[in-house]
């Protein structure tokens, strides 16, 4: 029971008494202890996949794993979660292993990954190649216009 009353104090710290997932400040009374990964999906009760959540937080995320739920949210929201555990993890406040757990961010990608990878990579070099056809092309026009104002140039220098 004491260990148990510990952990939730610890827990509460770690944050300094701020939801994780929204950033407002909670009671340690009101404070629920979310499990990161859901206990349905493994997650056990240490206190690594623990975290300090407002019951609002807590109730919307519900059984969810966190990757599928963090689809939900704004761009805005999902930033400021980002710096927020980014914050804590710089301050020595959460264990690497915690933020790599509040952040599975490749996890969003990685289903679609090689489809995404392949496609974005052949988009990305046809819109390469058509820069420098454009570059080449421009250089093409104003290469004998370049090489005639340095022979110019050059004249000039000689002469004075
Ligand atoms: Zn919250």
């Amino acid at each position: 029971m004491k260990n148990e009353k510990n952990l939730r104090e610890r827990i509460w710290r770690e944050t300094s008494g701020h939801c994780i997932y929204c950033g407002h400040p909670v009671s340690l009374e009101e404070m629920e202890m979310d499990h990161i990964e859901p206990k349905s999906f493994g997650g056990g009760n240490n206190s690594a996949n623990l975290v300090c959540s407002c019951h609002h937080c807590n109730a919307e995320k519900g059984g969810e794993p966190l990757e599928v739920h963090l689809l939900d949210w704004s761009e805005g929201k999902l930033r400021r979660y980002v710096n927020r555990v980014e914050t804590l993890l710089d301050q020595g406040k959460i264990s690497l292993d915690k933020a790599d757990a509040l952040l599975p961010l490749e996890k969003l990608a990685s289903d679609e990954e090689d489809f995404q990878d392949e496609d974005f990579q052949k988009e990305y070099d046809t819109d390469i190649m058509s820069e420098l056809e454009d570059v080449a092309g421009i250089l093409i026009e104003l290469l004998p216009k370049i090489y005639r104002i340095c022979q110019r140039k050059r004249r000039k220098i000689m002469m004075n």
